[in-house]
């Protein structure tokens, strides 16, 4: 979004906010790759990373009344210390503990392995801090490899609530802790850097929303008085998290609206009332009801942003075929893309279908359409002789120049748009947006990143609901799967084999297609057609592959998701998803929903170590009160958003940078929600371009925020 805001300066140029990490005193040369590793370069960057979690270590309890199996933290006189070293090798530190009530042995010992500095550093005799997990040996209990400190020094790592980081290989927990301490305490000759950190909220909305200053609540954040504090500096920063995103969504609100310039698409009752009684079918109350949101969107001149939800099977084509018509109808263009090929050549038949002879004049433009038809493609759009246009996003995306292009469909779109909307806005056109997914929005994203996206949602299924019987086995069971596949095979049936990784990794045992593909075509399916399928293939490959499995000329196919969103295969009756513990359940669910096309009885087995235990798996196999049917789509998204959180939902490329540091999206407080909206709303309609300098960090925020996320 660069392009439309002009860039700032940084809000605190002099300040140490902005010297690279090394100049904290403690930090080495040597750590500087270390923290970039965790996107750390400035002082600033250090002091922005936030605890993961806690261990409250700021009860102390008396040493004689540790109990094994939790973590703890005690003060102890060091007693007798001795090293030695173990049958591997290790040197193992043991401290004999003395109980400072009474300065009587407590028969509590420490331990360390590795641990050389500690007999170095704290000698007998001295009076220390300890944390760390307890656990029994023989009949006394043991702090095993606990942290340490002498009393009398400030509680950092003991003797407090003590914050947990995120770490790197071979940053270690106790030096990162200590620096943050440094950066938010200070040291014995300087004052805190985050002395330094300027206050972005206004006053006004500080006391309205009674919110602790930015300063305090970075040092409750860190190192946390109490509990209570720690929640208060939570929501404080919370609050600015959504404050800023709430901003940025305003603003982007406001410029869409205000130029907005979209085409005004009507169809007339009677017209569109044959259009439905020439489809083959009745439609269901969803599409009927979905079909007349869009049309009425289609009548505005502000762009519509629509989604269009609903579980495999529900319908969405048709509803998009028709909106197409309504924009044709009006006399402009319209285009639909897939997110693969063969899914294109495949919604090019079925809008084939649809629209028949005398219907919009449909042309498909994809990589596999070259030469002369392809040239003809172009040209025709361009001067307008076709009506509808099916592709990949790419084309579309890439320079295919429109007469009059008004409603642009993405189908099966995960990641609702943002992109796309930005995309068209460059080329200085703005469609209509129908956006279709079978994974469904978690609510408190629809009210926050996706506030302008307007949803309907299929929840029937006209065909009916396939019946998939779901099993979760552990990888144990592989030696019976296979020669059952074996079986279904010779039945006639054909069968996915669904990897989480495209490549091998030595460093785990995560299957990959790869090496499934041949293990098991050089071992359990040897006698059969076996291929493989995977994203990193040319895309033609791909579709060769795909085009021989749908023709029946392949028995098995091992595959990453790639088939996620493929093509119907109407003779695949089984799939073997392995790993299953690394999808997601809407995935896992869109993934079964390829097999047993025709109607016909169908398997997917769920592989994965965790098989036992995992409530989340169990969700696939389990049956809803409601309906007495297995969970849908929408059911299962629910279900794995309250178990895993929304990080899927923000998209792969940015995971782990994208996510907000503070506010989980997926389960945001809907108060803190409501309140960041009304303050966001309430600001920019005084300064809506967030120009007064009271409102400078605020705009640097918004603007850090648009880069992060290039929600654009
Ligand atoms: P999806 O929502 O998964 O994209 P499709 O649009 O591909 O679903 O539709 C699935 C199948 O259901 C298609 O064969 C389509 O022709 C059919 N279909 C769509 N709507 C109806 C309906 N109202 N009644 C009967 N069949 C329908
Ligand atoms: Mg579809």
């Amino acid at each position: 979004m660069p392009t439309e805001t002009p860039p700032r300066a940084r809000p605190h140029p002099t300040s140490s906010l902005d010297l690279p990490v090394t100049a904290l005193p403690g930090v080495g040369e040597g750590s500087e790759k270390l923290l970039e590793r965790l996107e750390i370069r400035t002082i600033g960057d250090l002091l922005w990373h936030l605890p993961r979690t806690y261990l409250d270590f700021s009860k102390f309890v008396p040493l004689r009344q540790l109990r094994a199996g939790k973590r703890q933290t005690v003060e102890a006189i060091l007693g007798h210390i001795s090293q030695r070293r173990t049958a591997r090798g290790l040197l193992m530190t043991e401290v004999d503990l003395v109980d400072p009530a009474d300065r009587q042995p407590s028969g509590v010992k420490a331990t360390w392995f590795g641990r050389q500095f500690i007999k170095e550093r704290f000698p007998e005799g001295q009076l220390v801090r300890l944390a760390g997990d307890v656990k029994w040996f023989g009949r006394s209990a043991q702090l095993s490899n606990p942290k340490i400190e002498t009393a009398t020094a400030e509680p950092v790592h003991t003797g407090r609530i003590v914050p947990v980081y995120r770490l790197t290989e071979g940053l270690k927990e106790g030096v990162l802790r200590r620096w943050l301490h440094t950066a938010v305490e200070g040291g014995p000759r300087r004052s805190p850097v985050v002395n330094e950190v300027a206050e972005p909220l206004p006053e006004e909305i500080r006391a309205r929303r009674s919110l602790m200053p930015v300063q305090t609540a970075l040092r409750q954040i860190h190192f946390p008085a109490t509990i209570a504090e720690n929640l208060a500096a939570r929501r404080r920063l919370a609050f600015d998290e959504l404050f800023v995103l709430q901003l940025a969504l305003g603003q982007r609100r406001a410029r869409w609206t205000k130029d907005a310039k979209a085409l005004v698409l009507r169809v007339g009752d009677d017209e569109l009332a044959r259009w439905v009684t020439e489809l083959p079918f009745t439609l269901t109350a969803g599409q009927r009801a979905a079909l007349d949101q869009i049309r009425s969107d289609l009548g505005r001149r502000v762009p519509m942003s629509r989604l269009l939800e609903g579980d495999v099977g529900s319908g969405k084509t048709i509803v998009a075929a028709l909106a197409a018509r309504i924009a044709v109808a009006s006399g402009a263009q319209a285009a639909l893309m897939a997110p693969t090929e063969l899914l294109a050549e495949q919604h090019y038949r079925s809008l084939s279908g649809v629209f028949g002879p005398t219907g919009p004049r449909l042309a498909l433009l994809t990589s596999r359409v070259s030469g002369a038809a392809r040239k003809q493609t172009i040209d025709a759009l361009a001067d307008g002789s076709l009506d509808v246009v099916v592709g990949t996003h790419a084309l579309v995306e890439e320079g295919v120049a429109f007469r009059r292009l008004a409603l642009a469909v993405v189908d099966e779109q995960h990641r609702f748009g943002v992109r796309q909307r930005a995309v068209f806005r460059e080329k200085g056109i703005d469609p209509h947006l129908l956006l279709t997914t079978a994974t469904p929005i978690p609510q408190t994203l629809s009210q926050t990143l996706y506030r302008d996206l307007d949803i309907s949602e299929l929840h029937e299924i006209p065909t009916g609901r396939h019946q998939i019987r779901t099993e979760v086995r552990a990888a144990d069971a592989l030696p019976k799967v296979w020669p059952w596949v074996r079986e279904r095979v010779a039945l006639g049936e054909q069968a996915f084999i669904v990897t989480p990784r495209i490549e091998e990794d030595p460093e785990d045992d995560i299957a990959s297609a790869e090496a499934t593909y041949r293990d098991l075509s050089r071992g359990e399916l040897k006698d059969l057609r076996v291929a493989l399928l995977h994203g990193r293939m040319p895309a033609r490959d791909r579709d060769t592959v795909m085009i021989r499995f749908a023709n029946g000329e392949l028995d098995v196919l091992v595959a990453t998701t790639v088939i996620e969103v493929g093509i119907d295969i109407p003779n695949a009756a089984v799939m073997v998803i392995l790993g299953a513990e690394r999808f997601g359940l809407a995935q896992l669910h869109q993934l079964r929903g390829r097999i047993g096309r025709r109607g016909q009885k169908a398997f997917a087995i769920l592989v994965s170590e965790a098989a036992a235990g995992s409530e989340r798996l169990a969700a696939m196999t389990e049956v809803s009160e409601r309906t007495g049917e297995p969970l849908d789509g929408f059911e299962l998204a629910k279900r794995d958003l309250e178990i895993r959180g929304a990080g899927e939902f923000l998209g792969k490329e940015q995971s782990g940078e994208s996510e907000l540091r503070i506010v989980d999206l997926a389960d945001a407080d809907p108060e803190l929600i409501d309140e960041t909206a009304v303050e966001a709303d309430a600001l920019l309609a005084k300064d809506p371009q967030l120009e007064r300098p009271e409102h400078a960090l605020l705009a640097a925020a918004v603007e850090e925020l648009w880069r992060r996320y290039a929600l654009a």
